[in-house]
């Protein structure tokens, strides 16, 4: 009998609304995820402590582990730490880095991992990527879904307005991952898998498309659901093809060329989305980004992040290096140094100040 449907690889628990935090204790006890109580929470040394004062009670079987960054070497040790337990599930409840790092220690000692995400800056929080800094600069790391996610809005509500934004620019930039993809099917033959793809941009599309901004709480509910799908999209096909291309690269060429100047992540997928928009020669599109990219506060240009133009021109230039055998709009056009300055130009002329 031929294959029907297939199974989806995805968190058996998404919760995300205001106040989610206080049933924490309650999705933790579920069977699938601990029937003991046994858990190894990752926070982080700073607001952790008062996360920790919070939910301490109510998790009575937890053993608390303080991780220094978001580095290899932080994941490494946290590994090693929580080996010497016995534990039924990791949670990591923090930012971006706190959630890596579990990610990474979680499936290092085989066990599922529950992401309680405190700010938006990402995809990551419900990928099947862990990004760590390394001693080559920063790594990204195949690791299992997190099996269960949950993201309470007034934690969101307070954490900095900069770690929220981001994940504006990281939901948005699947619009042009997607067009990237198309490219690739189009020039390459690569094979789309048409539900990633969908997942992918619809996210991308409700972030674009809202009315809203980070001080309500309809549009943190999109945002979070967004971010999470990116990562289910990711879990369907198997990589991170449905949220990543041309976009990725120029900040991937950030992260390595500048590494100590280089902006949030999301900020700089965002400003390389509306850039490779233009590139592909959608500049109605790539004007709609930019100009929502700019009602919630995000760089559109190069000098926003603290970049002259002529590092934007090398961050392009070298962006292809960074994920060798991803197709996009970057290679496909292969510009040069003048044509990617003449480009830019364009584009700051069509978007407007
Ligand atoms: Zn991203």
């Amino acid at each position: 009998m031929p294959v029907l449907t297939r199974l989806i690889p995805s968190p058996v628990v998404v919760d995300i609304r205001a106040g989610a935090l206080d049933d924490l204790a309650g999705v933790l006890a579920d069977e699938r995820i601990s029937r003991s109580g046994r858990l190894a929470v990752a926070v982080s040394g700073g607001s952790g402590a008062r996360l920790r004062e919070r939910l301490a009670g109510s998790m009575p079987g937890a053993t608390w582990f303080e991780v220094g960054g978001g580095t290899l070497d932080d994941a490494v040790r946290l590994a090693a730490e929580m080996r010497a337990g016995r534990f039924e599930a990791v949670v990591g409840l923090g930012g971006g880095k706190i959630i890596d790092c579990a990610k990474f220690a979680a499936a290092r000692v085989g066990l599922p991992l529950v992401a309680v995400p405190t700010n938006l800056a990402h995809d990551g929080l419900c990928s099947p990527v862990a990004t760590l800094d390394n001693d080559a600069g920063r790594g990204s790391y195949g690791v299992p879904n997190p099996i269960a996610v949950v993201i309470d809005l007034d934690v969101i509500a307070q954490a900095p307005a900069k770690f929220v934004r981001a994940g504006i620019g990281d939901a948005v930039s699947n619009i042009s991952a997607i067009a990237d993809w198309e490219l690739a099917n189009r020039v390459k033959g690569e094979k789309i898998d048409g539900l990633a793809a969908a997942i992918a941009r619809q996210a991308g599309e409700a972030v674009l498309r809202h009315p809203g901004g980070i001080g309500d709480t309809g549009f943190l509910q999109v945002l979070a659901e967004a971010l999470v799908l990116s990562g289910i999209a990711m879990s369907v096909s198997g990589d991170s093809r449905p949220s990543s291309g041309a976009c990725h690269e120029i900040n991937h060429a950030f992260d390595l060329l500048f590494p100590t100047r280089a902006a949030a992540h999301g900020e700089q997928c965002g400003l390389g989305a509306a850039f490779a928009m233009y590139l592909r020669g959608a500049h109605e599109e790539s004007a709609h980004m930019a100009r929502v990219l700019r009602r919630h506060g995000l760089p559109v240009l190069a000098q926003e992040i603290g970049f002259t133009v002529e590092e934007f021109v090398r961050a392009v230039e070298y962006a292809p290096e960074t994920r060798p055998g991803r197709y996009t709009i970057l290679e496909h056009l292969a510009l040069t140094p003048e044509q990617i300055k003449d480009t830019y130009a364009d584009y700051v002329k069509a978007i407007g100040s």
